[in-house]
């Protein structure tokens, strides 16, 4: 049997992934790829867990550009991340695929709440985690969640999961028809010279946690296997200089 080349592994679905091509809500087929692909590479024997964003439903700060007050835009920010976790747990269980929800917020009628030991030992049964909620804090982001997480469940790497983006471009290569592709990066790199990745929060914590990141196109089917099995796709982020 193919052997992966990570065994632990944070996977970041931002919301958008979900809502297919129109861009808002959840799409049934969208998610239904997504999760045949996650169970394609949960039978590889991979420890997974998922970091799931919300921008499909809400984003903080367009409720602070309404006149919001910015904490409580991103309460709702973060609930709408549990409506997604929802969704993907229900779809993955549709493919047989156990999972667990744990929310840093507490739900306990929904989900149960984040506890990092319970994390790791559903890991260990082979249960997919997923992470709703982001941190549970205002003014932090899903993508930092993802590094939080990463950090806290020691996981070999962050699979930064992009929408018909194939890696990290020097421009934004739908604008700019000289964007070049980079592929391999350094966190400092992408702080250093802006880069549209991730937030610098969440960069500056995998940076100091050196924990690397493999940015890839979600929409070309098979990638989540690719990146799994250690193909070099996308753009690869590493904590330290090469
Ligand atoms: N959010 C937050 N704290 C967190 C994570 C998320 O306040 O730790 C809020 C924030 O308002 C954000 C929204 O939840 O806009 C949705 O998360 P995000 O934008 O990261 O989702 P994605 O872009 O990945 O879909």
């Amino acid at each position: 049997m193919v052997q992966p080349k990570y065994k632990r592994v944070v996977l970041k679905l931002s919301g958008e992934a979900l809502a297919g091509n129109t861009g808002f809500g959840i799409q049934p087929l969208t998610i239904q790829k997504i999760c045949k692909e996650i169970k394609e590479v949960y039978d590889l024997g991979v420890e997974l867990a998922i970091v799931v964003g919300g921008g499909n439903i809400w984003r903080g700060a367009i409720g602070s550009e309404m006149g919001m007050e910015r904490s409580q835009a991103d309460y709702m920010g973060m609930l709408a991340t549990v409506m997604n976790a929802l969704a993907l747990q229900d779809s993955l269980e549709n493919e047989d695929v156990p999972t667990r929800v744990q929310t840093s917020i507490e739900m306990r009628q929904i989900a149960e709440p984040y506890i990092r030991r319970k994390a790791i030992r559903h890991l260990e049964k082979n249960r997919v985690v997923i992470f709703a909620g982001g941190t549970g804090n205002p003014y932090f982001s899903t993508d930092t969640t993802a590094a939080l997480r990463a950090a806290e469940i020691d996981a070999d790497v962050i699979m930064m999961a992009k929408n018909n983006v194939d890696g990290v471009y020097s421009a934004d290569p739908k604008l700019d028809s000289k964007a070049i592709k980079f592929d391999e990066l350094t966190h400092l790199d992408i702080i250093n010279k802006g880069l549209q990745v991730m937030d610098t929060t969440a960069s500056s914590l995998s940076m100091d946690n050196n924990i690397p990141l493999v940015v890839f196109n979600l929409n070309e089917t098979g990638n989540i296997k690719r990146v799994i099995l250690g193909e070099t796709i996308g753009t690869t982020v590493r904590g330290k200089k090469l």
